[in-house]
């Protein structure tokens, strides 16, 4: 018997099987899955690698085998479905298969995470504050955050309001507070006084959905199904009684969910309901905490695992349900390689697993939504938000009238109008600029000059302490004081960030309180649940952010939301931009109204006409579905046709352009068949990136065309004989998310 192993190490040459002789000793403990150490190469260096196989036989000369050494350190064994998932996942996506095995395997070894600690109040804070009358300031500080809060974790009472640790142990023995680990806090039952009684009764609408679906899923039919529910139609509360079902079949769930809507708010949701049965991952997790989670889903203490893109690999045992929450978000397409979908990926693990996904949006991807309506996913509706709650009035505003009326502010009257009421009756708004990392661009007013990285191919971004950043590379100057191409002292700073629309409100609402949320204000740990949970208690008036703000959070006291610029979004060189646009409004003009009072939205822009602005103005998701249906037709766009990114990128950039050309050269007499059209070689959009020069090559056909395919396969092979001769990395993207 022969172990057939891949290397741990991501190399196009090595990424074939290797096989090794299995000791004597190791026989009974090898499993598909475990993880090895070998020696490797012509030095025997030990690297460790995958078992993906055993054979009876070997092409090799028996001598020339070399024998496993051992099992890898602490090493966690990878399921064999996963290794199966991570060959889908290569021959789909592209890459290495050591590349698809990371992937699957984001936590790689079992590690001891070093334990957060959670500061909670007893029940009797208030006496217990009361009873130091005058003295410790310091312990009264903790006891009254501690009313307000619920929870303090021990980093945040040092950092933020230098509380020490010592203080803190010492009101601990003194029985003022409760001091609890990570698991414990989360864990509601033990800290969780009003969770009795708070159990949901579902409108009638969810109800029929949540049966539905567990009356199919008992059939054991399998099918996709997507959840296509209004804001704050109830669409989490769906997922849990649908999710309780599942579990009461003795099967666990997974809940993927935006990164970025993670927040102790949703958490908290689900821990009430599921208590001490769920669990959560996340990218602020260390390796240690992540690979604990995991590890307590495959032993089967927990039954869902909530998470973003990569909890898709938590390894459950009995998977039943995977549930894919705003399902068109663009986050769930991986940035890395392999560029897998999650949503692809969960069909193809549930299919292996005998397990179904559930996708759920107010706004789902049109992919989604053409597969729905033409019967290849189920679909359930929520058309309405629960407790009566009206969807907000919106209005379209004409930045071009505001012009023509003199009007230079970045606010129109109306916006100004209701923003002034809302001060006067103290309900809160939020102010959304819908591009990310749309800073102020710097340039020359005497020779047009722009200010730009000089590793990457973008504008500086000025920030208001005087210094000019690029947000791809991290590279940082002071703004310079003349032009460095023509010396004039004439520097102006342009755009509207989010920085200059904070500006703004200073300025026009002097007397209006604030928060901002933007790339800059959320860099570190807590930051972003910070702000939320802050303009979650009335802190703020206003909430001034990007995208960011828009995500699922449910704040009850806002009651207006303006979007300043509409537009911004809308002319980005890619077949989304419209969708994106649309998504953004309408899950934006989603945050009013949530609480009993209903909201208002208004919505600036210099192109009220077009479609996506007027679909989501009327929060008409088919509208806009039919309209943009027929463009992507029309273009041969996904879910219409087929595309298929080549990325070329390297250090040098006549190789990077060199080799492009040279691909593209290899595939040109596919032009044609199926109607394959061939884009570029062209220099990508951001054609530099951290001193890397890029290259990109589209590739587009009829959906059921096969040339594609047959071009990647070209490709690849080719690379594999000629890549080093270039020295280029070479990345696949079907159905990219955002242009290159
Ligand atoms: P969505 O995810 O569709 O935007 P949520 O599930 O966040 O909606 O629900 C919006 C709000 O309505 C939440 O505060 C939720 O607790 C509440 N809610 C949902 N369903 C019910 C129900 N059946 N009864 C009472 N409140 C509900
Ligand atoms: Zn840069
Ligand atoms: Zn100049």
């Amino acid at each position: 018997m022969y172990a057939d192993i891949i290397v741990d190490i991501s190399y196009e040459k090595l990424d074939r099987i290797f096989q090794y002789r299995i000791p004597e000793h190791l026989r009974e403990q090898l499993v598909v899955g475990s993880q090895v150490e070998i020696p490797f190469g012509m030095g025997n260096r030990v690297i460790s690698g995958y078992i993906v196989g055993f054979s009876e036989s070997t092409d090799y000369p028996e001598e020339k085998i070399k024998e496993i050494t051992g099992i890898s350190p602490g090493s966690r064994r990878i399921e064999s479905d996963f290794i199966r998932l991570a060959a889908w996942m290569r021959s789909i996506y592209g890459g290495t298969m050591n590349q698809a095995l990371k992937t699957v395997i984001p936590v790689k070894r079992e590690m001891k995470g070093k334990e957060k600690k959670w500061i909670l109040p007893l029940p009797q804070n208030e006496q217990i504050l009361e009873g130091l009358g005058k003295k410790s300031p310091v312990k009264q500080k903790l006891l009254r955050l501690l009313r307000e809060k619920e929870a303090i974790s021990l980093e945040e009472a040092e950092a933020a309001y230098q509380i020490s640790p010592a203080v803190v142990r010492q009101m601990k023995e003194k029985n003022m507070i409760q001091l609890v680990s990570e698991e414990l806090y989360r864990n509601p039952a033990i800290y969780q006084k009003e969770r009795q009684g708070k159990e949901t009764i579902l409108t009638p609408s969810q109800q029929e959905i949540a049966d539905d679906f567990l009356k199919e899923y008992q059939s054991g039919r399998r099918n996709t199904s997507l959840l296509f529910g209004v804001t704050g139609s109830g669409k989490t509360e769906v997922y849990m009684k649908i999710i309780d079902g599942v579990i009461a079949q003795g099967r666990q769930a997974i809940v993927l969910i935006p990164e970025i809507a993670l927040t102790y708010q949703t958490m908290r949701r689900f821990y009430e309901h599921f208590g001490e049965r769920a669990s959560i991952v996340n990218s602020k997790m260390s390796m240690g905490e992540r690979s604990d989670q995991f590890a307590r889903a495959e032993r089967g203490e927990i039954d869902i695992m909530i998470g973003p893109r990569s909890a898709l690999f938590t390894p459950f045992k009995r998977l039943g349900l995977i549930v894919i929450d705003e399902e068109h978000e663009g986050s769930y397409k991986s940035e890395t390689v392999p560029k897998y979908h999650a949503r692809e990926t969960a069909q193809e693990l549930a299919r292996m697993k005998g397990a179904e996904v559930l996708l759920g949006s107010a706004t789902p991807s049109v992919e989604s939504f053409q597969k729905a309506v033409s019967g290849e996913y189920r679909l359930y509706e929520l058309k309405e938000r629960v407790k009566g709650r009206t969807l907000p009035a919106v209005e379209i505003v004409d930045l071009r009238e505001e012009l023509k009326q003199g009007n230079r502010t970045m606010f129109s009257r109306s916006l100004r109008g209701k923003m002034e009421q809302r001060l006067k009756k103290g309900e809160q708004m939020m102010l959304f600029l819908n591009r990310r990392g749309y800073g102020g661009f710097v340039s020359c007013r005497s020779c047009g000059e722009a200010m730009r990285c000089p590793h990457c191919d973008v504008g500086l971004t000025a920030h208001k302490d005087g210094t000019l950043h690029c947000h791809y590379c991290g590279y940082t100057i002071k703004l310079p004081e003349i032009c460095p191409k023509c010396g004039s002292p004439y520097i102006g700073v342009f755009g509207t960030g989010t920085q200059r629309l904070e500006e703004a409100v200073k300025r026009e609402f002097p007397q209006a309180r604030l928060l901002r949320m933007d790339m800059d204000t959320t860099r570190t740990k807590d930051s972003y649940e910070k702000i939320l949970s802050s303009f979650g208690r009335g802190e703020a008036d206003i909430l001034i952010g990007t995208q960011m703000i828009v995500k699922g959070h449910d704040f009850p006291g806002v009651t207006l939301v303006g979007i300043v610029a509409a537009d911004m979004s809308l002319f980005a060189s890619d077949y989304r931009s419209s969708e994106r646009t649309f998504e953004l409004l309408t899950q934006a003009a989603g945050r009013a109204g949530r609480g009993d009072t209903p909201g208002e939205v208004v919505i600036q822009t210099y192109n009220p006409e077009h479609y996506s602005i007027r679909m989501a103005a009327g929060q008409d998701y088919r509208g806009f579905y039919e309209e943009e249906l027929m463009y992507r037709k029309l273009l041969k766009y996904p879910p219409c046709g087929k595309l298929m990114a080549v990325l070329i990128t390297s250090k040098e950039e006549n190789r990077a352009q060199g080799l492009a050309q040279e691909l593209a050269e290899l595939t040109q007499n596919l032009c044609g068949k199926d109607s394959m059209e061939m884009l570029g070689p062209t220099k990508a959009g951001i054609s530099r990136m951290k001193d890397i020069y890029r290259f990109v090559i589209y590739y587009k056909e009829a959906e059921r065309g096969n040339s594609i395919e047959e071009a990647k396969k070209r490709l690849e092979d080719y690379l594999e004989l000629y890549k080093d001769r270039w020295d280029c990395m070479v990345q696949f993207d079907f159905n990219p998310m955002t242009g290159y």
